[in-house]
């Protein structure tokens, strides 16, 4: 079972892969987007750490619902609001319980998901976060290294997508040929729930 404090591991196991991967984000954020995407999430994640650091969320859930409240409020960036509805929304969907499942988990982000996709107006295949997020979704039925493997092949399989929402949407044909940041940071949240059960010396499923 995965207990409050997996949760927390995913959200700072989630803010040392952005900072690590943060001027990978940025670059390609650069090719398609205006370039902000690593320092829009390193901020929101280091807001998330210091918050996770002086509040002691009880529960999975809040632990996640507490993280996307600073995400959308420190965020600027379409993915702010995104990101910050996909945790709450997944956060809320778990509810008050102590401990949790994988397959609970997986039930719960799938909501969060549809919640993204609500908000977003997106859908599979329009070179955004959910090209990640959806396949991971599905995956992690199985295990987190089954959902960490699908989201990096989602992320690599937006290369040749044309996109159709968000900013690189404004370049059409252009935004084919590189890999969308919102997939690619999406493919770092997933691994993160891998660096968490492995630092718990044993909460896999
Ligand atoms: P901004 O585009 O405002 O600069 P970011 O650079 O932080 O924000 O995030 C860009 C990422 O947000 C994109 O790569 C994409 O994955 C995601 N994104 C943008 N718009 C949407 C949308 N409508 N639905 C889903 N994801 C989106
Ligand atoms: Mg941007």
């Amino acid at each position: 079972m995965l207990d409050t404090d997996f949760f927390r591991r995913w959200m700072t196991a989630t803010a040392a892969a952005v900072d690590r991967e943060a001027d990978r984000l940025t670059d390609l954020d650069a090719a398609i987007g205006d370039a902000d995407h690593g320092t829009n999430l390193q901020r929101g994640f280091t807001a998330v750490t210091a918050a996770l650091g002086g509040e002691s969320p009880a529960t999975p859930g809040a632990v996640l619902t507490l993280a996307g409240r600073q995400l959308i409020s420190t965020v600027g960036g379409a993915s702010g609001p995104l990101y910050g509805t996909l945790l709450r929304r997944t956060g809320r969907a778990l509810g008050e319980a102590p401990e949790v499942s994988t397959g609970q988990l997986a039930e719960a982000l799938g909501e969060g998901v549809a919640a993204v996709a609500q908000l977003g107006g997106a859908q599979a295949g329009d070179k955004t976060m959910l090209d990640a997020l959806l396949p991971a979704v599905q995956a992690l039925g199985t295990s987190a290294e089954a959902a960490r493997d699908a989201a990096l092949a989602g992320a690599a399989a937006t290369v040749p997508l044309l996109a159709r929402k968000g900013r690189a949407s404004y370049l059409g044909e252009r935004s084919i040929g590189h890999e969308d940041p919102g997939a690619a940071s999406s493919a770092l949240l997933v691994g993160a729930l891998v660096e968490a059960a492995g630092a718990s010396g044993g909460g896999g499923a």
